[in-house]
Formats: C-alpha cells, structure tokens, sequence
C-alpha cells in the first residue's frame, strides 16, 4: 500500500507535473481497462470507482493516464470500470 493523503484538498492542489513524475505505469501497475463492465453498477466488484485512489471522473492518484495497459491498449484516461493491482477498497462508495 502506497502511504499517500487521498483528502480531496490534498490531491486537488497538487499540480499535475508534479504528480506525474510520481506516477505508476499503467503495466507496472498491472492495470486492465474491461470496456466490457462498461455499463456495470461500479459500487459493487473490484474497479478503479470504488478504489480510495480513483479521483473522479477518470484519473487515478498513483497510476498515469497516459500509455499502454496490460492489453496494449492506450485509453488516455484511468477508466471507472478499470482495475489494477494495487486496489485499495474505498468503503464509501462501496455496496
Ligand atoms: S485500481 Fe485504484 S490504484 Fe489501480 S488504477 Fe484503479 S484507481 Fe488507481
């Protein structure tokens, strides 16, 4: 687990070059975009929407935007129905 404060002031003042260099690689973090839960109820299962480093509504705290995930596919956002290893339940959204 990655010791970072995920209040929203914190993440919100951050400039983005900033927390770019921090970033994880989609593949280093094993991350898989799965279009096919596209339409899923994203409370319930494991995805990025109920991850505590999801910051709505398509960036993730620890994991870049940009590159190819594990399927080669480079989507440019980290997506609500997307998952990787590093998720972390986020027991607010989840039901
Ligand atoms: S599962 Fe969590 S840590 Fe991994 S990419 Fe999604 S939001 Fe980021």
């Amino acid at each position: 687990m990655v010791n970072i404060d995920m209040s929203k002031d914190f993440t919100q003042n951050i400039p983005q070059e900033a927390t770019k260099l921090k970033k994880l690689s989609k593949v280093t973090a094993r991350y898989m975009q799965m279009d096919e839960f596209k339409d899923s109820d994203h409370h319930t299962g494991y995805f990025c929407y109920n991850c505590v480093y999801f910051m709505k509504p398509n960036h993730c705290a620890i994991v870049t935007d940009e590159g190819p995930d594990v399927y080669d596919k480079s989507s440019g956002e980290i997506a609500p129905y997307g998952i990787c290893a590093l998720w972390e339940p986020n027991k607010e959204e989840m039901r």
